[in-house]
């Protein structure tokens, strides 16, 4: 057998993050009507940061949080675990979509992201946080002299970056694929384990008093009177005086916010524990660096707390005809066996190792690459969604928009532009489709010109237009 496919062949179906016995018990369904301040729709980051910080702000609110399958089912506890303190998708992202308001936002992410790690201290939460910054590679020597351009502006400009040429790279990590690379150490960006957030949050939360209903989905939602909201579940009617939709790239029972996400599949790949032998080969686990290619269509690859590698992303990313997010779309061969392919293409030396779990996830993609909030019902219901691959640091920020925009102590927050400016919405299917699958093939493409766009992408940067994941 091929050595990836031999690789792969014993890999379990199940986010490497959910395989562990600190898995909790799902909490019981909704089963009686029920009546609240705050209804929460959605157990992963958004919506279980809202819930915490609602809860900081008035302790007495009565809050209730339904999820239709289990808590860290969704994005959340199926991510990369790349915390960023970016908040509107890197910084070339939020000059363009938001002009005169970059460094603002930088400040606004830099505090998320202290008071992200504080509450996670404060609560003893041990979500196996590392601060190792996040490191992007060259994969080709255009791309590496693009990169060093980028490096020797960032430290003109100040920022905490370091540069390495080909050899020093492959002294961090051993990969023959790397020509060049650039550590963005400032800060406090690193990596975490996705579903120890959530658990952790959720247990906070129960303490807190908020209740929890898991495997219970919102139907419909509709006004009761001009004070309430009425949500049809699975199980019973919540009466509400508020609701936050922190559903993502689930398909939502709003039409506004269905337009403004389609759902991306992302797969990954996590490898056993490395050896003494296998360290000593690539000697990563020594800088342990948390890294990024330099394209389009990134992978991003990381070493858990364990030594096993994760690797997800490159070109197996896919976008399905009428953005299907059925859980069977996480069946996907064909894109686990192009990562595995693509990972001994980096790491031929880790020749034998095995992987152990193989996992897809739904990235909400929006057209501005960042979070899109917004409020119906004369303010009554609010949304947080969209955070495109980049939102376990930003959705703590977008669950705090989500809740201020509900009215718990607004701030001059919501007068950016960042949440006041609408985003496009997404064309109808099937242009939508047609235009995602030209642009990914056309970044593809880029990707192995050494970035060069072609004309297809050049047309949409006159546009103003793009695709991301
Ligand atoms: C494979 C993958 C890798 C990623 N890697 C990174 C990374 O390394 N770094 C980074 O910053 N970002 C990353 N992201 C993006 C990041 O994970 C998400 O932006 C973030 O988790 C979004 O959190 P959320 O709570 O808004 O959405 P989700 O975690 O998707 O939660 C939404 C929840 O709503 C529930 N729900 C939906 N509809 C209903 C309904 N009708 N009733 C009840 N419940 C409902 C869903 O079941 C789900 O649990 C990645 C995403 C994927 C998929």
């Amino acid at each position: 057998m091929v050595p990836h496919l031999e690789a792969l062949k014993d890999a379990k179906a199940c986010p490497l993050w959910h395989d562990t016995d600190l898995m909790p018990d799902p909490l019981p369904a909704l089963a009686s009507d029920e009546k609240c301040e705050l209804l929460i729709v959605g157990g992963g980051f958004t919506g279980l940061w809202a819930a915490i910080q609602v809860k900081e702000r008035k302790p007495d609110a009565e809050i209730i949080l339904i999820e239709q399958t289990f808590i860290a089912d969704g994005a959340s506890g199926r991510c990369g675990g790349f915390l960023s303190s970016s908040i509107a998708h890197g910084e070339t992202n939020t000059e363009h979509q938001f002009p005169g308001e970059a460094v603002r936002l930088q400040q606004l992410g830099a505090q998320n992201m202290k008071e992200y790690l504080e509450t996670l201290e404060r609560y003893n939460i041990d979500a196996h946080y590392e601060h190792v910054g996040e490191t992007d590679v060259a994969l080709d020597p255009e791309s590496a002299e693009r990169l060093r351009a980028e490096y020797e502006t960032a430290r003109d400009e100040g920022a905490d970056v370091v540069f390495f040429d080909r050899e020093a790279m492959r002294a961090e990590v051993n990969s023959p694929a790397f020509y060049a690379g650039m550590w963005h150490r400032g800060g406090q960006d690193g990596v975490i384990d996705p579903a120890r957030v959530c658990w952790g949050l959720k247990e906070v939360l129960l303490q807190l008093g908020v209740r929890i209903f898991e495997s219970t989905r919102l139907l419909d939602l509709e006004p009761a009177g001009k004070e309430s909201m009425r949500a049809g579940c699975e199980g019973g009617v919540i009466h509400s005086d508020k609701v936050l939709l922190a559903t993502n790239a689930f398909p939502s029972i709003l039409g506004q916010v269905r337009r403004s996400v389609v759902p991306v599949w992302d797969y990954q790949l996590a490898t056993e524990p490395l050896s003494e032998e296998q360290i000593d080969k690539i000697a990563w686990p020594r800088s342990r660096h948390a890294l990024s290619d330099y394209n389009n269509m990134f992978h991003y690859f990381r070493l858990t707390k364990d030594n096993r590698i994760t690797w997800g992303g490159g070109a197996s990313v896919r976008y399905y005809f009428n953005g299907g997010t059925n859980p069977s779309l996480a069946d996907a061969p064909a894109c686990y066996e192009q990562l595995a392919r693509e990972f001994f293409e980096y790491f031929p030396q880790l020749e034998g190792v095995k992987f152990s779990n193989k996992w897809g996830g739904i990235i909400a993609t929006s057209t501005r690459f960042c979070m899109v909030p917004g409020v119906a019902y004369d303010g009554r219901v609010a949304w947080s969604v969209g955070y495109t691959g980049h939102g376990v640091g930003a959705s703590r920020f977008g669950a705090r928009i989500g809740i201020e925009l509900l009215g718990y102590q607004p701030s001059d927050i919501l007068k950016l532009q960042f949440v006041t400016k609408k985003a496009l919405p997404w064309a109808p299917e099937p242009f939508r489709w047609i235009g995602i699958r030209l642009t990914q093939s056309a970044l593809i493409k880029a990707d192995k010109n050494g970035g060069r766009r072609g004309l297809w992408l050049r047309f949409l940067d006159m546009m103003d237009m793009g695709f991301t994941c």
